[in-house]
């Protein structure tokens, strides 16, 4: 029986502002508790909200990257209820008319690409923080958090299972970093996401009952989660039992969900308009401020790099999966101009030729030993140890063969191993590891004659049709060259004189 699960995210993303939604408080992380709350954030009487505009402004951002409707008119709602972190007793957010309507994310899995429908965005503000350790007995409340914007990002229930869940996650994680609206740091809780999980018969079109699973802090425990929670559901129904709408956490220690609150004992948040406010007006003029400072998105860099240099869909979508690996590619290409260009052939030609003729290798380097480097260190590119400059100087070695595949990886491993503050001149360290390969026609077709002469045998065998003999002399001839001589002209040198 094939079983289909699916998902729908909430993420609350925190936006990057300097101070609070509504009040002058900083938003700055880790300072001692309580030092960043201002009388509106700690609600003493007779204080009022005042809306931040920076917070507007990166909504709008947000609802622009999406191709989503700004509303023109949208309203603070007060969500209430009592928690000792949420001082006011209700929080400031948006129910019925929220900023961001519709728009959509594409995400790109290694079998194509699928779109992902936003149902809506809307500003809400953060509650404080309970401490429960430190206290015998007694919680502490830290209200510096409290008031931090957030902007609730909420999709259609479009994902299919675990890997699409993430592959979104990580898709929006990185299009609010690209756009400076959030600086998705998840472990100071900067980007969080809940997921909304049923399952259903294939073919079956009405959804089944979810569960929402809260505490998903890194993208790993989200797909765990996700995976562990499919399968207890579909246990359940297996076993002629039925879903109970709630709220579960996901333990990571234990790899499991576990409930925190049934759906029956959901409270009535007796939502209504925030008296204290006036709506949220958004001009069109005001839309259009925002667009023209807006960054090229992801989207359109990669179907420029699929049209400059044929990177394949793929390519181009894990070139631009963030920001920083953007960046960098398109600082190695700039740089590669810099390196010898004649020895590259590319004297007199600019960025988009360089791009042409360099830019699909250069992509793939990328991707292959920078990526697989980065991996294994489990580090992200903004900490690669090769910079970008130094990168396309090694391709650039590459592409003038002055050294091999083999010996550009080792240069790459050399270069990463060098103490962080340490000046890296490349061509140095290819004399001084003697890593450049033979390329000097007159210095190989020396080896050759040589390996020619002491060999008799296998130039009779191969003068007789035996293909065999022909690698025993590419053999010779590298082992005599101590494996730096240029393969392909080996190759080439010895044909030649074979037949000669
Ligand atoms: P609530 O306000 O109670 O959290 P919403 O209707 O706003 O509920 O839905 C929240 C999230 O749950 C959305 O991302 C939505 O796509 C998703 N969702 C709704 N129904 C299902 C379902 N049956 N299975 C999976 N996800 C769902
Ligand atoms: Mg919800």
């Amino acid at each position: 029986m094939a079983w289909e699960i699916v998902v729908g995210i909430e993420t609350h993303a925190q936006l990057a502002t300097k101070s609070k939604i509504f009040s002058g408080a900083s938003t700055a992380f880790g300072a001692p508790p309580n030092t960043q709350a201002s009388a509106v954030d700690i609600a003493l009487p007779g204080v009022l909200p005042v809306l931040n505009g920076r917070v507007v402004e990166l909504a709008i951002r947000f609802g622009l990257a999406i191709g989503a409707t700004i509303a023109p008119r949208s309203v603070f709602a007060r969500k209430n209820y009592f928690y000792p972190d949420l001082p006011k007793g209700y929080q400031i957010s948006q129910y019925e008319l929220p900023v961001v309507q519709g728009g959509s994310l594409d995400i790109v899995l290694p079998e194509g690409a699928k779109t992902i429908r936003i149902t809506r965005a809307h500003l809400e503000e953060d509650a404080g923080k309970s401490l429960h350790e430190d206290f015998h007995g007694m919680s502490g409340i830290d209200l510096n958090r409290a008031g931090t914007p957030l902007l609730e990002i909420v999709t259609e229930p479009d994902l299919r299972g675990a890997k699409e869940a993430v592959a979104y996650a990580r898709a929006l994680h990185a299009l609010v970093r690209w756009i400076e609206i959030c600086d998705g740091n998840m472990q100071e809780g900067s980007f969080r996401c809940d997921a909304n999980v049923s399952v259903r018969k294939a073919g079956d079109d009405r959804l089944g009952t979810r569960c929402e699973i809260k505490n998903l802090n890194s993208f790993r425990f989200m797909e765990k989660a996700i995976e562990f929670e499919a399968r207890r559901q579909i246990g359940v129904l297996e076993d002629g039992g039925s879903i109970v709408q709630e709220t579960r956490l996901y333990d990571p220690d234990r790899d499991e969900t576990r409930s925190m609150r049934s759906k029956e004992d959901a409270q009535d948040y007796r939502y209504f308009p925030d008296p204290d406010l006036l709506p949220l007006v958004i001009s069109e003029a005001e839309i259009e401020r925002v667009r023209a400072g807006m960054p090229e998105l992801p989207a359109a860099k990669s179907e420029r790099f699929i049209a400059e240099f044929g990177a394949t869909s793929y390519e181009a979508s894990l070139l631009t999966a963030t920001k920083a690996t953007s960046d960098f590619f398109e600082e190695c290409l700039a740089r590669l101009l810099e390196i010898n260009p004649a020895r590259l052939g590319m004297t007199g030609t600019g960025l988009a030729d360089a791009k042409r003729m360099y830019g699909s290798a250069l992509g793939k380097g990328i991707l292959n030993l920078l990526a697989a480097q980065l991996n294994r260190d489990g580090i992200e590119i903004e900490q690669s140890r090769v910079l970008p400059k130094d990168f396309a100087h090694i391709h650039a070695r590459l592409i003038d063969q002055t050294l091999s595949a083999k010996a550009a990886q080792e240069l790459f491993r050399v270069v990463w191993d060098m103490p962080p503050a340490a000046t890296v001149d490349i061509d140095f360290i290819i004399q001084e590891k003697n890593l450049g390969q033979i390329s000097d026609l007159g210095a190989i077709e020396r080896i050759v004659d040589e390996v020619l002469a002491g060999n008799a045998k296998q130039v009779e065998d191969y003068r007789a049709g035996k293909d065999k003999a022909f690698n025993s002399l590419v053999g010779q001839v590298m082992k005599q060259s101590k494996g730096k001589a240029n393969p392909a002209q080996v190759n080439e040198v010895l044909r030649r004189k074979l037949k000669g």
